[in-house]
């Protein structure tokens, strides 16, 4: 009897897991340009970090247990990912877990653009003015905040005109792929923040406009471009659907719409492609 009570304990050492729960991603499978969400369901954790190509990434608390949204930026090739999490229970014991994501890549249309040479190429004066306000808005997509994002939702209810991605090609010269989403919206439509975040840059900028940047935690940023009007104040708060200002053509625009960025990490990342995965999950 002993004999076989110590035969059954050796055999739980070797099977049971140190503590439970799994890695486990929102979708295996994700293109160029969009979002990843990586779930660690199980015990709470006091520490969880994930490598991914070469960037460790940290894992937040959640009802589920941890998450994390990893940024599959455009130019990420085609191919399998290893997935590989050092976790902390709240004991102190550790653990890893390995899992793979599925990358495939998506070819995006292309444009072909004639415009007036001064609407392509700056003059000097405009470059320094260009050069201040791209350090100025890098330094926003640096944030590190704690979690503020909750649920998403479209900026506004109007169809996408024009979508990320796009390569663009001006005056015959290729220019870098489009880094948002427009959406065609008539001028004076409200605007409605993604997501829960805080309000951390209201400027009028060289290229975007009027411009609203929201932080919503955890390296994930909102920026709304070419507004007419803005209604809100930098360290504002505000909560997923909160208008933040109203539709325009401010700023290198040719017509009124909607120009939505999404930085995550600093990582240029579909704004459809994020709304769509939280529309399929967290909001049915
Ligand atoms: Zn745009």
């Amino acid at each position: 009897m002993t004999r076989i009570i110590l035969i059954l304990s050796v055999a739980l050492l070797f099977t049971w897991p140190a503590w439970c729960g799994e890695l486990v991603l929102l979708s295996p499978q994700v293109n160029n340009g969009e979002v990843a969400v990586l779930y660690w369901q199980g015990e709470p954790l006091s520490f969880g970090v994930v490598r991914f190509r070469d960037e460790v990434l940290y894992l937040y608390p959640d009802p589920e247990g941890a998450v994390t949204l990893l940024p599959v930026s455009l130019d990420v090739p085609a191919g399998d990912y290893p997935l590989v999490a050092a976790l902390v229970d709240l004991q102190g014991r550790t653990t890893a877990a390995e899992l793979t994501l599925h990358v495939d890549y998506k070819k995006r249309p292309k444009e072909e653009l004639t415009l007036p040479e001064r609407m392509v190429t700056p003059v000097q004066k405009d470059v320094i003015r260009i050069n201040r306000e791209s350090d100025l808005l890098n330094d926003k997509y640096e944030l590190r905040s704690s979690r503020l994002w909750t649920v998403f939702e479209r900026p506004v209810d109007d169809p996408v005109s024009s979508v990320f991605g796009k390569r663009r090609v001006m005056n015959g010269k290729p220019k870098s792929p489009h880094s948002g989403t427009d959406f065609r919206s008539p001028a004076g439509t409200p605007v409605r923040s993604i997501s829960s975040g805080r309000v951390v840059l209201v400027s009028d900028l060289f290229y975007t406009g009027q411009t609203v940047v929201v932080d919503h935690g955890e390296g994930l940023l909102s920026v709304y471009a070419h507004l007419s009007k803005i209604l809100v104040e930098e360290n504002h708060e505000l909560q997923a659907g909160d208008v933040l200002g109203k539709v325009g053509s401010t700023g290198r625009s040719t017509g009124a719409h909607l120009h939505l960025t999404v930085r995550l990490l600093g990582e240029r990342i579909d704004p459809l492609a994020l709304l769509a995965i939280f529309d399929d999950s967290l909001n049915p």
